[in-house]
């Protein structure tokens, strides 16, 4: 059904996450109010090229005594701290349904983007950027071959707002044996809609949105990023590969070339909004690697940055929030507009 929705964008309203089943309130009148609390530092803006007390510049020691390898494109090690372990012996708690806790196995990876201490994504070529599209899907299919390990999480934290100790470029993977609390919201909503219409769900959300346009930010031939209609961040965006394929090493070598390219764009993009390196948390949903066919999942990478209106002021999750639902001001369909407009600077 077609709605006017003019109206409805304009005041107060709550949107639908179809990813989730949770509800996101929109505030669009609200987006004036003055702003009298936290501002944060703006980030170093010049990093060196090298940096001989970064842990993840080539050649240097790691906080556990190990030392890197002159390595010359990526590198990909165990965490020195990692969140989970492969030992971990058996052991689960319940009383009587009420206390209840069981063992965690698992294992946690540093993925080096690059030698270089002082770039990013967005500063990275598609050719780089290629590489570690690479390794991804290569370490996906390694850990996933594990026979206890269900899940693999890959992710960056990119800057000291989203908590990165370290400005190298680097990501991570943790992996465990049980799924993750978002991938089983994503899997259960994805599951229903493929049983009721038998296509997955980002399929039909992408070509509606494709259709509407209004909420496109960058696409390519094998990959769109948009801000998604439900978006709790300001500039939050869902980057989804045309064809539907549930895994990043189900891609070819075209789509890998389209994933780079549109992760270039889409960080590069990011940097010009408030003139600064953009923080985020970047990751990708995929099929659990237990085996099984997934049809109803279709691959897909979320950008979290919390920036709200500059450099220096982030958005807050708090009261309301963290008792109801979450919240934003700006529409996602302005947030769109305004990168977009960026784009075409
Ligand atoms: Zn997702």
């Amino acid at each position: 059904m077609q709605e006017n929705t003019e109206n409805l964008y304009a005041r107060p309203h709550r949107r639908f996450n179809l990813l989730t089943n949770e509800w996101v309130l929109v505030s669009p009148h609200r987006t004036q109010r003055p702003w009298q609390g936290q501002v944060e530092d703006k980030p170093k803006e010049k990093q060196p090229e090298y940096d001989p007390n970064c842990y993840l510049c080539p050649g240097n020691e790691r906080a556990g005594g190990a030392v890197n390898p002159d390595y010359q494109d990526t590198f990909v090690f165990t965490n020195d701290y990692a969140a989970l372990l492969p030992d971990t012996p058996e052991a689960e708690q319940n009383e009587n349904d009420l206390l209840i806790a069981e063992s965690e196995r698992g294992l946690s990876r540093v993925i080096c983007f690059s030698p270089r201490h002082d770039l990013t994504l967005a500063k990275m070529s598609t050719k780089e950027i290629r590489r570690v599209v690479d390794v991804w899907a290569a370490q996906y299919e390694e850990i996933g071959a594990i026979d206890y390990i269900k899940s693999v999480q890959i992710f960056e934290n990119r800057g000291a707002m989203m908590g990165a100790s370290n400005p190298h470029p680097h990501g991570q993977i943790w992996a465990n044996e049980s799924l993750p609390n978002e991938t089983v919201k994503e899997l259960n909503a994805s599951r229903a809609y493929f049983e009721k219409h038998g296509r997955s769900l980002l399929s039909d959300y992408l070509k509606t949105e494709l259709e509407k346009g209004e909420r496109i930010v960058h696409q390519n031939k094998h990959f769109v990023t948009l801000v998604p209609f439900w978006a709790v961040y300001p500039f939050e965006t869902l980057v989804i590969s045309r064809r539907q394929t549930s895994a990043i090493s189900d891609l070819t070598a075209n789509e890998r070339d389209g994933l780079a390219d549109i992760l270039r764009e889409t960080t590069a993009n990011y940097d010009l909004l408030f003139d600064t390196p953009f923080p985020y948390t970047m990751g990708f949903h995929q099929r659990p690697t237990d085996g099984e066919d997934y049809p109803e999942l279709h691959l897909h990478a979320h950008f979290y940055p919390p920036l709200l209106r500059s450099a220096t002021i982030r958005k807050f999750m708090v009261g309301y929030e963290l008792l109801g639902s979450p919240q934003r001001d700006i529409t996602p369909e302005t947030a769109a507009e305004m990168l977009r407009e960026l784009k075409e600077k």
